[in-house]
């Protein structure tokens, strides 16, 4: 990942390739962070046989061919989660694991994010609950912290945080969780078993769009865009699934290229004014 792009795109299912094919024939330097692909929702269908162009089609295979044209097209591809998306004045700081960069514009296509928050965890989050064990594991060194997740990305979390001498709880299982303390995190209900910790790493494949940007609209299931897909957050555009219904590639592949050219258009009306 480099330090500066342009336009950052979150998600590199359909609508985010479709959105980094436009930046690309737009001329801007643009950066897809996006987990492996068997993380897509696509990559389940049986059959597809609703997209334009393309015969019945398994996911697995459309999602090798969308990563195949995503790799080829000269954007970065940055395999990871995204964990923060932070407005800096005239830029965004785009948070990757322990890495950061910057970009002019953001483009949110990171999909639906399935899996439901626990309770606590919004409330908590950055008062003892972290979704980052390198960002933010030297906080707890000597203590006892929780990690909540069952990927390899948990595992490796857990044994790191282990290796700078935190004691560490490792819930692997999808059990029922609740987070509870006063001004911070202090305790961790797994399963029904209160558990005392002085920080709790929850590492899942996503981290919902409403997490990801501070003060983005979201109504109906889905981020509120405009027809240009603009959300209100100036210099951020979404496309795809996480937009709302319908949950369709073909709508995907569109709302992509809009929020795109948008963004460009953005891009290159802030460079005018400068
Ligand atoms: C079983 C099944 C069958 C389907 N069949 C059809 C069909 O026949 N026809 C049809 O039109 N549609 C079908 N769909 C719907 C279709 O798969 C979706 O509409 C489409 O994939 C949406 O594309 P997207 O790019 O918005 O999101 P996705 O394809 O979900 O891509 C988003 C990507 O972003 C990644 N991501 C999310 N958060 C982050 C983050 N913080 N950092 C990095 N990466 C992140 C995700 O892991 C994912 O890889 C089906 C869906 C399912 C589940």
């Amino acid at each position: 990942m480099k330090d500066r792009y342009d336009i950052v795109i979150i998600g590199g299912g359909a609508a985010g390739v479709s959105a980094a094919l436009s930046c690309i024939n737009r001329g801007k330097s643009t950066a897809v962070v996006t987990n492996p692909v068997e993380t897509s929702s696509l990559y389940k269908a049986e059959c597809i046989t609703n997209y334009p162009g393309l015969a019945a089609v398994s996911g697995e295979e459309l999602c090798r061919i969308l990563r195949e044209q995503l790799e080829g097209c000269g954007a970065d591809v940055v395999s990871g989660r995204a964990l923060s998306v932070m407005p800096l004045g005239e830029s965004f700081g785009v948070a990757v694991g322990s890495e950061f960069c910057s970009c002019s514009a953001v483009i949110l296509a990171a999909g639906i994010t399935r899996e439901k928050l626990y309770p606590g965890e919004s409330e908590f989050l950055g008062r003892g609950v972290s979704y980052c064990a390198t960002c933010d594991g030297m906080l707890y060194r000597g203590k006892t912290v929780a990690v909540i997740g069952g990927g390899e990305e948990a595992a490796h979390d857990a044994a790191f945080l282990e290796s700078i001498g935190c004691t560490v709880l490792h819930f692997p299982k999808p059990l029922r969780y609740e987070i509870h303390g006063g001004m911070k995190a202090d305790m961790l209900v797994a399963g029904g078993e209160e558990h005392r910790v002085d920080g709790i790493f929850i590492i899942k494949d996503t981290v919902s769009v409403t997490k990801l940007v501070p003060g983005l609209e979201y109504a109906d299931g889905g981020i509120v865009t405009d027809r240009s897909m603009r959300t209100n957050v100036p210099g951020v555009f979404a496309a795809g699934d996480c937009t709302g219904k319908p949950y369709q590639l073909a709508k995907a592949a569109g709302e992509g290229n809009v929020a795109a050219l948008s963004a460009c258009e953005y891009i290159d009306r802030k460079q005018k004014e400068q």
